[in-house]
This record gives C-alpha cells, structure tokens and sequence, in this order.
C-alpha cells in the first residue's frame, strides 16, 4: 500500500501530526504532498518532513490517490467545491474535519466519492494518538487498509458502525486530550497555593496521569472502578479526595461537559 499518492489539503497541526507518523514509519516522503496558502508554512513542513508541498490545491488534489480533506470545517465547503472537476472515481476521500456529515461532501465535490471520516487527537504528534473511522458505504478492503495505515502510524485506530458515532469520539477522545488538560492546571495551581513549586508540581501531576493512564492500558482485565479501589483505603486520603469529587457530582459534570461537545458538533454538521 505504500505506493500510494496521498495528498493531504489545509496542511496545519493536525496534518503535521499525521504526516509525521506516516514518515517516521516509513511511508515514502516524496508520495506525500501537502498544501497550504502560506508559503511558510509550507517550507517548514518541507524542511522537517522532506514532503512535497504546494499552494495549488486543484494540481495537488488531481495527482493524488488519496485526498485528506483536513481545513478548518467553516473552509470546507468553499474548498471542496474548488475541487468539483477532480475525477475522484479512483480516488479515496478521507477528511478529518469536527462535525461535517458524510452526505454533505457529495454535495460539495458534486459527484458520487468514496469517502471516509476520520476523527484524530493531538496526541498524534507523539504517536500515542487516537482515530474513530467511519465508512458511510462499502469500501473496499484495500481503500480500508489504505486508511488504517495511514491513521495507526500515529496511533490507535477504532472503526464505528454509525456516523453518529463519530461524535461520540469527539466527546471521548477528539477532545478529550484537553480535558485531562484542564484536570492536570488544575491539580499543579492547587500544588502552587499550597507552596509546592510549579516545575515539581508539574513533574509530578505528568507523571501520576501517564501512570494512571499505563496502569488503565496494561490492566484490560481489570475495570477502572478495581483501579481505583486498588489504591483508595478505606478512611485515608485518597478516599478523602475521592469523597469530595463525587460530593461535587463529578461524574455529572464530566457527562454534562461531553453532551455539550456532542451538542457543538450537531451544530456544526
Ligand atoms: P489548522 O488551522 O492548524 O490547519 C488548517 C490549515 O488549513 C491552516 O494551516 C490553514 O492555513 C490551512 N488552509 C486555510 N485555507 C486553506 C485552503 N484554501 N487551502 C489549503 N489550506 C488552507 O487546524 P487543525 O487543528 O489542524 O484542524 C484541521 C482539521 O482537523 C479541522 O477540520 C478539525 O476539525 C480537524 N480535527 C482537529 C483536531 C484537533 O484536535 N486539532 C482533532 C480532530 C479533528
């Protein structure tokens, strides 16, 4: 499959990260092209990455095997329908965009496309990242292959059965990334009031969570709820603060947080 042309438009954080975990594992550099209008843009992706590059998304999109659509969703119908007289008869559409539903790129790109819906997270950049996929038709085997390595080089990769779905993984992992964020500035200001230093309360918050994260991972057999009891004592201090986050409803607020992510992406369809 590496002999595909992929060319990736609206080359921005998301395509660098992407990209990135395509070259490091060995995917052709010089069958990937990617395009952007700022030039300078463009010439760090080539510099880093060794990609070609291009401004001309029309050109790009016609050599290609394999377009990602990866613009801004608010850019997408403008772009797409600048590519209507792209033959994507024997081509493979991914986009990666927030929201945007299947059906509505047919109407965009004014022809019938094989298309798939990829939803990433950041965490891409480093590798560790997260992809829910999603067909709307039969695909075929090798267009889906085509897919899962283009997204598994940069992570783990989850197909769902219903475009509705993907938002679900907006809710659970697109966005997730910056929940846990906020979680982590959370616990390290809390450290600083109470006097600990912020490159020591850094230290370790990051390293707690990527503890928690690896234990959860390396654990499948036992549910979060074991974890958690495993290193909650009856009466000590992690049930303290255990306490005061369900006290707080906790659990309602994360829900809460996620039907409101869902809601934005319903908007945005
Ligand atoms: P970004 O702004 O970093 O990248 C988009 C790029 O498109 C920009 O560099 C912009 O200059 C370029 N662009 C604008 N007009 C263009 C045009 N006419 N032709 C070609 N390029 C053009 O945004 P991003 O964070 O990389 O997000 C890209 C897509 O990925 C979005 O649709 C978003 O919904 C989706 N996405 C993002 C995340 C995330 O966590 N960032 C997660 C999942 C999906």
């Amino acid at each position: 499959m590496d002999q595909q042309k992929i060319c990736f438009i609206g080359a921005g954080n998301m395509t660098r990260s992407i990209i990135s975990g395509l070259v490091h594992s060995g995917y052709p550099a010089q069958l990937i092209q990617a395009t952007n209008p700022s030039q300078g843009k463009l010439d760090a992706l080539k510099a880093d990455l060794g990609i070609l590059v291009s401004q001309d998304n029309l050109a790009a999109a016609q050599a290609a095997d394999v377009i990602v659509l990866s613009v801004k969703p608010q850019l997408m119908q403008q772009v797409c329908e600048a590519l209507q007289t792209v033959d994507m008869s024997q081509k493979l559409v991914i986009t990666i965009a927030a929201g945007i539903k299947a059906k509505r790129y047919t109407d965009y790109l004014a022809q019938d496309i094989k298309l798939i819906r990829a939803m990433p997270n950041t965490p891409m950049q480093i590798s560790v990242g997260m992809t829910g996929l999603y067909a709307p038709q039969a695909i075929s085997t090798e267009q889906k292959a085509i897919c899962d390595r283009l997204m598994s080089s940069g992570g783990e990769i989850v197909w769902v059965n219903e475009e509705s779905e993907l938002d679900q993984v907006i809710a659970l992992s697109g966005s997730s990334p910056a929940y846990f964020f906020l979680l982590m500035e959370s616990m390290i200001d809390a450290g600083k009031e109470m006097g600990m230093d912020e490159d020591k309360a850094r230290t370790l918050v990051q390293q707690a969570a990527l503890g928690a994260a690896m234990m959860a991972k390396q654990n499948p057999q036992l549910t979060l709820g074991n974890l958690r009891e495993n290193v909650t004592s009856k009466g000590g201090t992690t049930a303290q603060a255990l306490a005061t986050f369900e006290a707080a409803d906790m659990r309602g607020l994360v829900k809460k947080a996620m039907e409101n992510c869902i809601k934005r992406a319903e908007e945005m369809a």
